[in-house]
């Protein structure tokens, strides 16, 4: 999809959505498919290590069940789910030949197979199909996992992803001394974290890079803040929830959707609650309690009169206004606007079981 088509659209009828990928887009971790390939190397390698934890100084015997343990071995020395340690414990690995194939092709085969949520990547489609014409909708995802990764995906795959913001892996064997043979990635090029998820939603609201520090007038922004939502499992999303939440997005935490547990888990972490506006199974199939609320929440978007600041509303929600003649103007509004009373009440759907 060619960004730049959004902008035969006037501001307030372009759409943005902005997937986090593992566990939002994917049932899976991303990385799990190539580590389960290379799973028999990584367990002779590192099952039933003993090492001493630098951090506690306790002695502990390493376990390797399972694919998803590999995040273990970076947890150990660095600072766990931070989105950076793990992509240095693989490029070591990968060098001393413990991980094969980590090369562009190797991980974009392995990420053609990783299991993706129920309705994706139809959903792209048809929620384009379904506002054809009548608004833009532009989709992102923005990853602390690998880009040839997502890269490989049937979603990617699929053509509906206008861009990918991932972390980028390099060659540099490649650049500085021509080795061609291997193409096998030995650095990093640009990294996302956590934190920086939040950079790259400003970046996708301004409309590129070279707009990012630029103070903007809200009409020459690519998207409006208020048009867009931003889904995550909550792992890696909390700061960009809190972000554009405050500029009134819509924040949609999503869970697996047949699952009591990650339904009470999500439900029970006050650090999502706070910055959802709606908690939702993840199942993306036409007439999902999910496909439903985008459908309405897109109608409200296009329908939208108010012009009330969010970040009022925001603060206000928060009982962060200290000002009270502030205080008594939003909470004027708040009593006859059922638009910014919309961003208030969460959401929130029980698992669903339909299957
Ligand atoms: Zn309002």
């Amino acid at each position: 999809m060619a960004l730049k088509d959004a902008l035969k659209y006037p501001l307030e009828k372009r759409i943005a959505l902005i997937f986090d990928y593992d566990l939002t887009m994917t049932e899976e971790f991303q990385q799990v498919p190539y580590l389960a390939d290379n799973f028999r190397a990584i367990q002779r390698m590192y099952d039933g290590m003993e090492k001493t934890n630098p951090k506690t100084g306790e002695k502990i015997t390493l376990s390797i069940k399972q694919p998803a343990d590999y995040f273990r071995l970076s947890d150990l020395w660095g600072e766990p789910h931070n989105g950076v340690g793990y992509v240095h414990q693989m490029l070591r690995d990968a060098r001393k030949g413990i991980l094969k194939n980590f090369t562009e092709d190797g991980l974009r085969a392995a990420g053609a197979k990783v299991q993706i949520s129920p309705g994706m990547p139809e959903f792209l489609k048809k929620l384009r199909r379904e506002w054809k014409d009548k608004c833009h909708i532009s989709y992102f995802i923005v990853s602390v996992g690998l880009e040839p990764l997502i890269e490989g995906s049937t979603i990617a795959q699929s053509g509906q992803i206008d861009e990918i913001y991932a972390t980028k892996l390099y060659c540099l064997d490649e650049f500085w001394e021509g080795k061609k043979n291997s193409g096998m990635y030995d650095s990093v090029s640009e990294i996302v974290t956590p934190f920086s998820k939040t950079g790259h939603a400003i970046e996708i609201a301004k409309g590129g890079r070279v707009n990012l520090n630029k103070v903007m007038k809200h009409l020459s922004y690519f998207f409006d803040y208020r048009n867009m939502f931003v889904l995550g499992d909550g792992t890696s999303d909390i700061s960009q929830f809190a972000y554009a939440r405050r500029k009134g997005s819509r924040i949609i935490g999503v869970y697996k959707y047949d699952s009591v547990e990650a339904f009470d888990n999500i439900r029970t972490n006050k650090l999502i609650q706070d910055r959802c506006n709606a908690i939702k199974p993840r199942n993306y199939r036409e007439g999902s309690d999910l496909w439903n609320y985008m459908n309405q929440k897109i109608k409200v978007m296009l329908e939208r009169a108010c012009t009330f600041d969010p970040e009022f509303i925001d603060m206000y929600r928060k009982k962060k206004i200290r000002n009270l003649k502030i205080k008594d103007i939003v909470s004027r509004h708040l009593k006859k606007c059922s638009y910014c009373n919309g961003l208030l009440d969460p959401s929130i759907s029980p698992p669903d079981d339909s299957e």
